[in-house]
């Protein structure tokens, strides 16, 4: 009887790999000791940024990847690496995220943040904080601690709290550039100016995101912000919206985005571009390149998204004038670009 099964079980899997190759294929592990993490701070333009504004979150941006090269390097968790790296973003007060999260119309900061699994297709998101520090280390325990997906405003941090995280007042966010700048687009909408109302997309970025793969062969990807400039209290984007913003699947990639996330909400960017991977088998960067160099751009999405396989295979995509990333691999170099099209690529070592 057993014999018999393992025979019909030997004939049927290569009859159903035929049938659905997307479903059965494996993705092919990478060679131990291997591993990458690739960072993003933003789409946006970096042409009028303050004179230092660009070093300032270069220099914080790779202080971030060193440590989640170190979690990576040691053997540590895709996921690790991408809690920590974000999480040190969140604290430097230099990106939409954390300390840095831009104001609503209301002028309190509301921020986003989601992690995902690539190896259980766990996830954890959470949406609308406005005393939570490190928004995406709650996303994780909303992912490890409970049995839902997704949390939201006061009924996120009441759970914060049940984890022994301390609630911060508002004032932890503040941040003397951003409050100029809102109060200026405040005075401004009181005149009724239309274009302050939506905030100058392209002027502003800071969205932070990180996709690693461990040396275990296990992608993870994590997004954290603090939303579009400008936005209605309680509005929420792509970046806790888990296949829109945030994704991760180690049959496919993992992908972390940043721009207007109704875009990205609308067409199920991050989902869309794994989904492309593991059902048409087009290489990530066609799939990442169809979908924000050219559905987005028809649809006047601005925005761009980090990507990476579990081969290794990293692609930056943004339509806008810039997007900085930083990628480091096992060779211990940290390689940071983006924040123009034709910037130089700066090279610095990983090893703290
Ligand atoms: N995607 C983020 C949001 O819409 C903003 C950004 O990436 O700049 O909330």
């Amino acid at each position: 009887m057993k014999l018999a099964r393992f025979a019909a079980l030997s004939l049927l899997t290569p009859l159903a790999a035929l049938l659905f190759p997307g479903r059965v294929r494996t993705a092919a592990a990478p060679p131990a000791s291997s591993f990458v993490l690739v960072a993003h701070c933003g789409a946006g333009d970096y042409s009028k940024a303050p004179p230092g504004f660009i070093e300032s979150r270069r220099e914080a941006m790779i202080v971030a990847i060193k440590q989640g090269y170190a979690i990576l390097a040691s053997g540590g968790t895709s996921l690790d690496a991408v809690e920590t790296t974000i999480r040190s973003m969140e604290d430097s007060g230099f990106f939409d995220a954390g300390r840095g999260a831009y104001y609503t119309r209301a002028g309190v900061p509301e921020m986003d943040a989601a992690i995902m699994d690539g190896r259980t297709l766990a996830a954890g998101s959470v949406a609308s904080l406005q005393h939570i520090a490190n928004p995406i280390h709650l996303a994780r325990l909303v992912m490890e601690k409970t049995p839902h997906v997704m949390l939201v405003g006061p009924g996120a941090e009441e759970f914060a709290k049940s984890q022994g995280i301390e609630l911060v007042s508002p004032f932890y966010f503040y941040n003397e550039r951003l409050w100029e700048s809102y109060k200026k687009a405040k005075s401004a909408e009181e005149k009724k100016q239309s274009s302050a109302l939506k905030g100058d997309r392209d002027d502003e970025h800071g969205t932070v995101g990180v996709v690693a793969l461990d040396q275990q062969g296990n992608l993870a990807a994590g997004t954290s912000t603090g939303g579009t400039v400008m936005k209605m209290p309680g509005r929420v984007g792509d970046s806790p919206i888990i296949g829109a913003g945030t994704y991760a699947n180690n049959e496919s990639c993992g992908v972390s985005a940043t721009g207007t996330g109704e875009f990205f909400m609308r067409n199920i960017v991050a989902a869309d571009i794994c989904e492309r991977v593991r059902y048409l088998h087009v290489s990530l960067e066609k799939a990442a390149d169809d979908v924000v160099m050219k559905e987005l751009v028809d649809q006047h999405g601005d925005g761009g998204v980090i990507a990476l396989d579990r081969q290794g295979n990293v692609t930056t995509p943004f339509n806008t004038t810039g997007m900085m990333t930083g990628t480091v691999r096992a060779d211990g170099k940290i390689v940071m670009k983006g924040w123009s099209k034709t910037a130089e690529p700066i090279i610095v070592p990983a090893s703290q």
